[in-house]
């Protein structure tokens, strides 16, 4: 029997339920718990994998295929463990099952309705990972209270309260205590108001975690208590941190785990275990180099749009106990050759983002361009690798007009081209090559140094591939395929035999990079700038 751990957030959006979800499972996790964690977003889309990174930030993939909210990438980075589809639920996915069942006649006539259906399916979604012996499950609500479209989900996780034994679920309502300079004041009211709204739906939260800027002090939290019907100790100050990942340590000193442990019944065995996770944090804040990598994408101006790769960063530079500059280059601010080195001349390495369409791809090939001949180390992710191919089969073959036919559908030389079974497709959402595909490393090449194995498993959301038809033409100029799907016979990895560092791959190792399993690809990446970086 798992029990369960539900987060609900009040007062204002963005205040990192997620953060503060996945550093309450790793404390779990580290006292030997086995952990998972799931997430319910209110919007109607079935999937995030529609939406527009302005809109929502980066798309999550899991191994299993699925495209979702970017919190899941924090779960993983955090808990080191891999989720799936049934992680990530939204109001959509809930919506579609139900109308497929009342399309079926499953309701044999029922007039079908919100409660009970609705949250009867909610509940069925939010048990679904029980069958997987989990000890724990940390069930993330999104949204904030008051939202009509949170409604479902607070009756359903009302049922799901009363249906429960009380010792197998804790309700942590995170919540914003703001500061008003004029006043010199921390203030109550928008929890006290945040906690009623709760209260209304039935709701009265076991534990408070309050995000503030400034400490709260006895007295804040003896008046929290006693207007939101709380013991003062389950009153938990979540104070702004340095860095995420310092927020573990932190919720373990206000002794969060423990409170959800008590409520649980859960008996405290042993001490967490947290001696990898604290050698990351030295490494972290103990650097002893740093480098300047540019990342070139079109989405900068929104770090959240590259969530992952800039954790990838973090990871990767704490193994190499180097602090990575990240600066954000904007590919559409270049133009010309002389643009890439006005913007590029102070990077000691080079990412090419991944993306979708037309805009801001030029650019990116100018960047690519100059790295290769200036012998700047060069990682292109998805379609950052594609523009390698095109900027290679351009300068080098002398094929002016390459291109992948995701920009230009005509062009004489489609060096990226659709695969074939995609281009039948006519629907968006979830139809991309997308989860985990299995990739056969070749020995003696940079990519075989960075992994130091033969057989990989990368995850990958992309419609368009290498074309095969150039491949020969490609290597005779000193362009290496080194990584290939031998299934489906894709290239997955591409490499120039005549520069330091310079590595293309089809699928996203962000993804999967974690601050216990920080990505070969990134450390040996952040390595080599190290090295371009002490020879200039
Ligand atoms: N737009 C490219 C494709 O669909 C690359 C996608 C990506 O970078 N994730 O193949």
């Amino acid at each position: 029997m798992s029990k369960y751990i539900f987060v609900t957030g009040g007062v204002t959006s963005s205040l990192g339920k997620g953060i503060v979800g996945a550093s309450l499972g790793k404390l779990l996790q580290a006292r030997g718990l086995n952990v998972t964690i799931q997430k319910f977003d209110p919007y109607i889309n079935i999937d995030p994998g529609t939406l527009n990174p302005y809109e929502h930030g980066e798309c999550y993939v899991t191994d299993d295929g699925a495209e979702t909210d970017l919190d899941l990438g924090h779960y993983e980075r955090f808990l080191n463990i891999s989720t799936s589809q049934a992680n990530n639920v939204t109001t959509g996915r809930i919506y579609e099952t139900v109308i497929n069942k009342e399309r079926a006649g499953d309701y044999l006539g029922k007039t079908v309705q919100v409660i009970p259906h609705i949250t009867d399916e909610i509940k069925r979604r939010m048990r679904l990972l029980e069958e997987k012996n989990f000890d724990v499950i940390i069930t993330e609500l999104g949204g904030t209270v008051g939202d009509i479209e949170s409604l479902p989900y607070l009756e359903a996780l009302r049922q799901l309260r009363m249906e429960l034994p009380s010792s197998d679920h804790v309700t942590v309502h995170l919540t914003l205590v703001p500061y008003l300079a004029a006043a010199k004041e921390l203030k109550t009211k928008p929890t006290q108001h945040s906690v009623k709204e709760l209260q209304e739906a039935g709701i009265q939260p076991d534990i408070l975690v309050c995000r503030t800027e400034h400490e709260l002090g006895d007295e804040i939290r003896a008046k929290l208590a006693l207007f939101c019907n709380l013991k003062p100790e389950n009153v938990i100050e979540a104070i702004d941190a340095d860095t995420i990942y310092d927020v573990p340590l932190m919720m373990l000193k206000e002794k969060l785990d423990l409170r959800v442990m008590d409520k649980l019944k859960i008996p405290v065995l042993k001490e967490p275990d947290l001696r990898n996770w604290k050698i990351f944090l030295g490494h972290l804040k103990n650097p002893s180099e740093d480098v300047t990598i540019g990342l070139i994408g079109k989405y900068n101006e929104l770090p959240d749009a590259y969530k992952s790769i800039y954790e990838a960063f973090v990871h990767g530079g704490a193994a190499n106990e180097c602090k990575v500059n990240v600066v954000a280059v904007h590919s559409e601010d270049i133009e010309s050759d002389q643009d890439a080195k006005k913007k590029l001349k102070e990077m000691d390495g080079i990412l090419v983002a991944p993306g979708f369409g037309e805009r801001g791809v030029e650019g990116k090939i100018l960047a690519i361009k100059y790295a290769r001949e200036n012998m700047v180390p060069f990682f292109g992710i998805c379609l950052g690798m594609q523009c390698a191919v095109v900027e290679y089969s351009r300068n080098i073959l002398k094929l002016s007009n390459a291109a992948s036919t995701e920009m230009d559908k005509n062009t004489s030389d489609p060096v990226i081209d659709m695969m074939h079974e995609q281009k039948k497709i006519k629907n968006k959402g979830g139809t991309m090559r997308l989860g985990a595909y299995k990739c056969k490393i070749l020995e003696n090449s940079q990519a075989f140094e960075a992994y130091g194995k033969e057989q990989i498993m990368e995850r990958h959301r992309h419609r368009y591939e290498f074309n095969n038809v150039y491949r020969e033409r490609l290597e005779e100029a000193g362009m290496l395929a080194s990584g290939i799907n031998e299934e489906k016979n894709l290239v997955e990895i591409i490499e120039l035999k005549n520069h330091p560092w310079f590595i293309g791959v089809q699928f996203h190792p962000e993804l999967k990079s974690t601050v216990e399993s920080p990505h070969p690809l990134f450390v040996d990446f952040i390595k080599h700038c190290m090295l371009y970086k002490n020879k200039q």
